[in-house]
């Protein structure tokens, strides 16, 4: 979440952020919000954490959908990316990270993905609303004579 970072930078460089105000996407309540002053004219920034921190029944849908897709891109960087212990190439990878939208955005209930060499993914929507990335290994050793 933008305001996260944010939020990251007030704690060690409080100086690079001036307050401004944003306007939520959805409802257009202006609100205060701190950013740095670098991002002050980029597109969207300030609108982007003011909808982040609105409130309104949009933002907050919206809000809870980004943060998600952020907690999935990040299981699916443990599991298969630079921090697994064996990483997929990137354009592999790159095809679990395409799926996420989807997957929070439309409901789509699971995909499963074989990339090869004993290697799947299965993500999936559970009951209670988050996305489970699974990762399975197989090792298969055949010997023909
Ligand atoms: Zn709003």
């Amino acid at each position: 979440m933008l305001h996260e970072e944010f939020e990251k930078i007030r704690q060690t460089a409080p100086e690079s952020l001036i307050v401004t105000t944003g306007e939520c996407r959805f409802c257009g309540t202006e609100i205060d919000v701190e950013i740095p002053a670098i991002c002050l004219d980029m597109d969207g920034k300030r609108e982007e954490v003011a909808t982040e921190l609105c409130g309104c029944a949009e933002s907050k849908t919206y809000a809870a959908k980004k943060k998600k897709k952020e907690r999935t891109y990040e299981r699916i960087e443990k599991l298969f990316g630079s921090e697994s212990q064996k990483p997929l190439p990137a354009h592999k990878a790159k095809v679990l990270h395409d799926a996420v939208d989807p997957i929070v955005e439309y409901d789509i209930a699971s995909i499963a993905v074989d990339f090869g060499n004993g290697t799947k993914a299965k993500m999936k929507m559970t009951s209670k609303g988050a996305v489970q990335v699974k990762r399975i290994d197989t090792n298969e050793y055949c010997a023909e004579i």
